[in-house]
């Protein structure tokens, strides 16, 4: 047991901690870390495991990355993806949905894809989530000029 952020070895109550806390392995330090994430920018538990299971498969992502106008709960920049976690997708409003709609127009205009996924997916198929986005940004490279 080491931590997925610094590879120290991890005792039984840290390790317990963070699981049971956010679902992944981590030391006391980067776990209070990302709560301190969770609690100033709001940011979905199911980003946190999904950025370490691309971080698994060696993908270069970015937490809660600022865009210039908003926050982005993952960010791939070499291909330009974004990626939000619906947390709660039953409870959209139509406003919300609009707004949703309008900031995927504005980055689409900086040419950043941006793609939504239920976090439900990250709890029940994260092998499964991590292994599309890798598709999406075989893709993505395919399609636009890697920076
Ligand atoms: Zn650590």
């Amino acid at each position: 047991m080491t931590c997925l952020e610094c590879s120290k070895k991890l005792d039984y109550l840290d390790h317990r901690n963070s699981m049971d806390q956010l679902g992944v392995e981590l030391c006391g330090n980067h776990h209070t870390r990302m709560v301190k994430l969770i609690e100033t920018k709001n940011t979905p538990i199911e980003a946190i495991q999904l950025y370490y299971g691309l971080k698994g498969a060696g993908v270069q992502a970015m937490l809660e990355w600022w865009d210039g106008k908003k926050s982005v709960d993952i960010a791939i920049s070499r291909v330009k993806l974004n990626i939000e976690i619906d947390a709660e997708y039953h409870m959209m409003t139509h406003e919300q949905a609009i707004n949703d709609l309008e900031r995927t127009m504005h980055s689409f205009k900086n040419g950043f894809t941006t793609i939504r996924i239920p976090h439900v997916l990250i709890k029940h198929y994260l092998k499964e989530t991590v292994n599309n986005i890798l598709g999406i940004m075989e893709g993505l490279k395919a399609n636009i000029k890697v920076i």
